[in-house]
């Protein structure tokens, strides 16, 4: 027997928690690393000569869209070919990601967090201790690790945030908040707002960048307020996102989008924020229709956007092009007084929405000096891997899962993704099937009914961050 299933040689290894930025060989055995170092000895069943590559951990994006309503079918493989070996559904139906995971799934671990969606999964606005903590008990047992507050789409009273939050504390469970309330909305004062109502619980608050978008203030003077108050509220954890477009539901009911968050890009772009203004802004180029093609999910505009749109009864993803470039830089490159970033991770609420930039986009801050290799590794490994409880990914220490991802620095891209030693993704094509599905140990039956079981996290694990000096 050999001493080793695999070696990846002569890559240029960085393990920002391990200290690690040199080139050096990695062992690996059972879907695990067994061994990391110059000149590895010993047998080998397998190796890759990946010289000129830079070998990271695998990239964890946590926040993505892989459900029937957003993101859709194409995700997995999307997120595949962009390198990411985790992901975090950040909306669910948990019922709905199950299924797509497991009938199109592409190899990768996914986790997934179930929305709190008055008329959906709640009754009303103002839902009670009692309907909260039932729903999150089905969400965890049907797999979900917790729960999502919808605010800026589907706002709930400011008082049922609050106790979503304390609830998901009390339990152990994750939570994450597209910031806004009935009270507030999708941007700066919302998100002022949520770190209120978290009241020093853990709290994911998501996509900081679409809070600094210019509606009350001006972009940078929001950037600021923003990183301002995520230093002063040091439990909440947060990503921001690189890419220049948003995404959001372009579901109507009544002649009006659903979503409050499609209805304040209609009038950004300076369209009526109804069904009528929406399909003038989709034949116009500014509203961007997600169709999913054989190849993935595209933006496509125009007349026959408008009509997949329409045939589709609307309920397809829309982007708009709505995110300032220059809060977007501050947000992803701020540090505190310590030096530690002041927004944990490079996230990018892509997955089935066409925009998985992380590597791309993160690696072009390296090739600015912006971060170093080290950086981008913690905000798209490190943080994000600990932000789940995921003790085993993220980094590459001995023992740690053998997610990997393989970059070629010079073009700027991945080109191979591993998943516990075995590649989803190479050279552009994709390999993985099925899916492991991220639970806490109340889903753990659920996943392995639905034949994609994968790691089981610990209750009050999960929504740890580095200190923010660190
Ligand atoms: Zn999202």
């Amino acid at each position: 027997m050999a001493d080793h299933e695999l070696i990846l040689r002569s890559a240029r290894v960085i393990d920002a928690r391990n200290g690690i930025d040199e080139v050096c060989d990695v062992g690996i055995s059972g879907g695990r690393v067994t061994a990391v170092g110059p000149g590895l000895t010993g047998s080998a069943e397998r190796e890759e000569d990946l010289t000129g590559r830079a070998v990271v951990p695998g990239i964890v994006d946590l926040h993505v869209h892989l459900s029937p309503w957003l993101g859709g079918r194409a995700g997995h493989s999307m997120l595949a070919l962009a390198g990411v070996t985790t992901a975090l559904d950040m909306s669910g139906p948990i019922e709905g990601v199950v299924e797509i995971a497991r009938d199109h799934g592409a190899g990768l671990n996914i986790a997934c967090i179930n929305y709190v969606r008055p008329g959906h999964t709640v009754r009303s606005t103002e839902p009670g201790a009692d309907e909260l903590r039932d729903l999150l008990a089905q969400s965890l047992k049907a797999g979900a690790i917790g729960l999502k507050l919808l605010g800026g789409h589907f706002p709930m009273a400011p008082e049922a945030a609050a106790r979503t939050i304390a609830l998901a504390a009390a339990e152990g469970a994750y939570i994450a908040f597209h910031a806004g309330t009935l009270a507030t909305g999708s941007h700066i004062e919302g998100m002022l707002e949520a770190c209120d109502l978290a009241a020093g619980h853990p709290l994911h608050l998501a996509h900081i960048n679409s809070y600094t978008r210019g509606l009350v203030r001006p972009p940078m003077a929001e950037g600021e307020e923003a990183l301002a108050a995520l230093q002063a509220h040091p439990a909440i954890i947060s990503e921001s996102y690189l890419s220049p477009i948003n995404a959001t539901s372009a579901g109507c009911s009544d002649g009006l989008p659903e979503s409050h968050q499609t209805r304040a890009c209609l009038r950004m772009g300076g369209f009526a924020p109804t069904e009528e203004g929406l399909a003038a802004a989709i034949a116009a180029g500014w509203g961007m229709a997600n169709v999913e093609r054989p190849a993935g999910v595209v933006l496509e505009s125009g007349p026959e956007a408008v009509a997949y749109w329409r045939a589709r009864g609307t309920r397809i993803g829309v982007s708009f092009r709505v995110n300032p470039s220059e809060p977007r830089l501050r947000l992803a490159t701020a540090r505190g007084p310590a030096g530690g970033f002041v927004i944990d991770a490079l996230a990018t609420d892509g997955g089935g929405i066409p925009r998985n930039v992380i590597v791309t986009m993160g690696l072009a801050l390296v090739r600015l000096e912006a971060w170093s290799m080290t950086d981008f590794v913690r905000k798209a490994c490190d943080a994000p891997a600990r932000a789940l409880g995921l003790d085993a990914k993220g980094h590459l220490g001995v023992g740690a899962d053998a997610d990997v991802t393989v970059l070629d620095l010079g073009r700027g891209v991945p080109v191979m993704a591993m998943v516990a030693g075995e590649a989803i993704m190479r050279e552009g094509v994709v390999l993985g099937r099925g899916s492991r599905l991220v639970t806490t140990p109340a889903g753990a039956a659920a996943a392995r009914a639905a034949g994609i079981p994968g790691p089981v996290v610990a209750p009050g694990t999960m929504l740890r961050r580095a200190a923010m000096g660190g």
